[in-house]
């Protein structure tokens, strides 16, 4: 798989130039169908995804000027041109590099260089000190949140992103099904997250992001931080991990169980399995994202678990862990092949114990793609 990382961590083959310079004339493209004349893009996944290498955001302006029409032009603090030019490999013949020195004002630069645009998209983690800058600077172009026109984008995967997703989420796999095999009872939460990150790197993660352990009564808080409670027989345990690998995330949750699980835990945990694996199988193109939901919700609903599946049903994943498309009733748009989404519906009870069960699904055109491979059963634990 070393060889697909030219995707997105580093574009220095040929390969990947041509893969970014595809991006590049489609994020201008799609600005200019959404009525813009140019976008501003700062450093952030966006920034990643079209030119193939990550930029530290930072308090010196870096900025991809992406005109609707012409050519990009990337500016930047002339010490960071040596890192760029390495992670842009050819792809740095496609783009103009304005590099400026300590004591140029570089939103003069911009400011030059999107000349009389009066619609202007600015990528939505720009740091307001840059975005009201350069607010001030453009006047009286509009700016707007370019977010949906790099979404548009980056919400269909191609087939390289997806085997990248495949890879991630199967080293996330190998993480839980260590961890689901180690003894996890006499351990604190905290212990047993650590161990976790060092399983996701072991696994192949470049980065273990985040290890949830919620053991016990801390099981029916959906985003507890693991802490210094002591994990003991009787305890369900959440657990919901992953990281990024070659530039692509992971993100996967099963329940375990310390011990016999109650009859109640089990009917609980049985109903979710079932939502769970509905809402998969529901997922094709042209169904709205708020079916997805739909699909989950209802099933818990009606086991009487409605009030306690306390979030969406999903939420896209690629070079974040979370981005579109959002899997949530309030989003009506229609899966389209090449969607990557997670399907993790939850029941919380609060005080008592709480399960989640969550894969990282992908829209095809035949149907959905578990990426997550592992038992979605009660793990039962020691
Ligand atoms: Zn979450
Ligand atoms: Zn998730
Ligand atoms: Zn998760």
């Amino acid at each position: 798989m070393t060889t697909r990382a030219v995707d997105v961590g580093n574009s220095a083959g040929s390969s990947g130039a041509t893969i970014h310079r595809e991006r590049l004339r489609r994020a201008a493209a799609e600005a200019a169908e959404r009525g813009l004349d140019a976008l501003l893009i700062t450093p952030s996944p966006d920034y990643a995804y079209l030119l193939g290498y990550r930029a530290p955001a930072m308090e010196r302006l870096t900025c991809l000027v992406v005109p609707a029409d012409g050519q990009p032009v990337l500016v930047l603090p002339r010490l960071e041109e040596p890192l760029a030019r390495h992670g842009l490999g050819e792809l740095a013949d496609a783009l103009e590099i304005v590099a400026w020195d300590e004591t140029d004002d570089p939103i003069r630069a911009v400011q030059v260089l999107v000349g009389s645009a009066l619609r202007v998209g600015v990528q939505d983690q720009m740091w307001a000190r840059f975005a009201l800058r350069l607010q001030a600077a453009l006047d009286p172009a509009q700016m707007v949140a370019a977010g949906a026109t790099m979404s548009a984008l980056r919400q269909v995967k191609s087939a390289d992103e997806i085997d990248l997703l495949r890879a991630a989420a199967s080293a996330a796999d190998n993480a839980m099904l260590g961890i689901t095999a180690e003894r996890l009872s006499g351990r604190t939460e905290a212990e047993v997250s650590r161990r976790i990150r060092e399983l996701l790197i072991q696994a192949g993660h470049d980065d273990a992001g985040f290890a949830i352990v919620a053991s016990g009564p801390n099981s029916a808080s959906p985003h507890h931080a693991p802490d210094q409670r002591v994990i003991g027989v009787g305890d369900a345990i959440v657990l919901d991990i992953g990281g990024m690998r070659a530039g692509y995330t992971s993100d996967t949750s099963r329940t375990a169980f310390v011990g016999d699980p109650p009859p109640d835990f089990e009917a609980l945990h049985a109903v979710l399995r079932d939502a769970q694996a509905a809402a998969c199988a529901a997922v094709r193109p042209g169904v709205p994202a708020s079916d997805i939901d739909a699909v989950a919700r209802d099933l818990i609903t009606d086991a009487g678990y409605g009030d306690a599946f306390l979030h969406r049903t999903g939420h896209g994943i690629g070079m974040e862990t979370h981005e579109e498309p959002y899997i949530v009733s309030s989003n009506p748009e229609p899966l389209v092949a090449g969607n990557a989404f997670s399907v993790e519906p939850g029941i919380y009870i609060r005080n008592t114990w709480g399960a989640r069960i969550e894969d990282i699904v992908i829209c095809t055109d035949t149907g959905g793609e578990r990426l997550n491979t592992t038992s979605t059963e009660i793990y039962l634990v020691e």
